[in-house]
């Protein structure tokens, strides 16, 4: 079009905190005037995505929880939208020609649908970081292949993505991540023993899904944000560094061969990022709220504490080990997560299940392929439950 926007977009995970916000920004950028929505997909919350599809007037509607089948059908009963479901649904929702696609699916659910849409060529605005995370390189590759663009959401690639000079990429040396430090910033290891999942999800500064706002208080989420970082700019382990900055106000930074730094700032809203990826490399008018810095007065900054959140030692071990070694500890992470929400371990297990899945797992073979991947994923996760069920026979 002329605005430069793309005209048909798709939304893989519509119904979550990304999805939303993503159809928000739609509605701002002038909604059906102005795109044409081919598909949207949610799990359990058919009624908030037959909603959607209703006003987007979307072509397919999908929910990947094929119980749902029947409840989607009959919400959508006379509105023109297709239905369908499970994961040969979630296929066809990537497979519609639409020439951009938001990645929202929450975890490793995502990669089979967005490793679709990306190969035959959409541009693919990514927040489903696990991605990256598990099928890295081969990822990276199927977009190239594809011949789409791989715009990052995750507000800290976004600003990373921003401040990235590409005439400039010579003079790299380094990326900052910033992290809030989530809801335990200050607790000790013997406070975060008890915490529970009620408490693990409250962030301070951001609204988000269940498994990211867990991972913010564990700092696994920056754990994976570090392997994300590495395979979407091309980084080498040591030039990924994450710095604790409790206003997420400074959402990530480049430095340069010179001395500078370059940072992206912003109100903590993801709007922005996503704005960013749905017009790049025009920037959009977004109501979102303008940052005011008297009003701010500091901005704060502190060393990360890798004894009390070990994730980020967890990534970096995966990082310098390479091959599967964040497949591993991305899908032992899930697994873990689901657990601790499951109240079947504690809060300080998660790391501990992680770190002993990945070294259970440390010979595994490097994936040449996409089947690969998931191969070493699903070990991981067997692995994970047999190391959770262990300590539960322990206890
Ligand atoms: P969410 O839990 O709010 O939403 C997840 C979406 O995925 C929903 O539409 C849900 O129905 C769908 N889904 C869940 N399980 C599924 C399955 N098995 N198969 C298919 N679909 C399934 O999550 P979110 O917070 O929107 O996060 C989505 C992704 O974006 C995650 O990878 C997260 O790390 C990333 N991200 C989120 C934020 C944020 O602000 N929420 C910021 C940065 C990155
Ligand atoms: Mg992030």
């Amino acid at each position: 079009t002329d605005s430069g926007r793309p005209r048909h977009l798709t939304i893989l995970g519509s119904t979550g905190s990304i999805g939303v916000n993503t159809l928000d920004v739609v509605r701002q950028l002038g909604g059906r005037d102005a795109f044409e929505v081919m598909a949207l997909t949610g799990n359990g919350n058919i009624e908030l995505l037959a909603q959607q599809a209703r006003e987007t007037g979307a072509k397919l509607a999908v929910t990947a929880d094929e119980s749902q089948y029947m409840t989607l059908k009959d919400a959508l009963s006379g509105s023109g939208v297709d239905v369908a479901a499970g994961v040969s649904g979630l296929d066809e929702a990537a497979s519609l020609e639409a020439e951009w696609v938001m990645a929202a699916i929450v975890g490793t659910a995502g990669l089979a649908p967005t490793l679709k849409a990306a190969s035959r060529g959409a541009d693919i605005a990514l927040a489903n970081k696990e991605c990256l995370v598990s099928a890295g390189e081969l990822f990276v590759e199927a977009v190239r292949a594809g011949g789409g663009r791989l715009i990052p959401v995750d507000s800290e690639h976004s600003a990373i993505f921003q401040c990235l000079d590409n005439d400039q990429r010579h003079a790299l040396e380094r990326i900052v991540l910033t992290a809030s430090g989530g809801p335990f910033r200050t607790h000790s290891r013997e406070q975060m023993a008890n915490v529970t999942v009620e408490t693990a999800r409250t962030h301070p500064n951001w609204s988000m899904g269940l498994k990211i706002s867990v991972g913010s208080a564990s700092m696994f989420n920056k754990a994976l944000e570090m392997v994300e970082a590495k395979h979407l700019f091309g980084l080498r382990p040591d030039q990924v560094e994450v710095i604790v900055h409790p206003q997420s106000i400074v959402h990530s930074m480049v430095g340069y061969s010179d001395g500078s730094v370059i940072a992206q700032l912003g109100a903590p809203d993801m709007r922005t990022a996503i704005g960013y990826a749905l017009t790049y490399p025009k920037r959009p008018k977004l109501d979102v709220e303008r940052l005011d810095f008297a009003k701010l007065a500091r901005l704060d900054f502190e060393a990360p504490d890798e004894k009390r959140f070990p994730a980020l030692r967890l990534a970096r071990t995966a990082l310098e080990r390479g091959g599967v070694q964040a497949a591993v500890m991305n899908a032992a992470e899930e697994t873990a997560f689901n657990a601790f929400v499951a109240s079947r371990i504690g809060f300080l297990g998660m790391a501990e299940i992680v770190e002993e899945v990945m070294e259970r797992l440390i010979s595994l073979p490097p994936a040449r392929t996409i089947a690969e991947v998931f191969a070493a994923d699903s070990e991981a996760r067997r692995t994970a439950v047999q190391v959770i069920a262990i300590r539960e026979q322990a206890a």
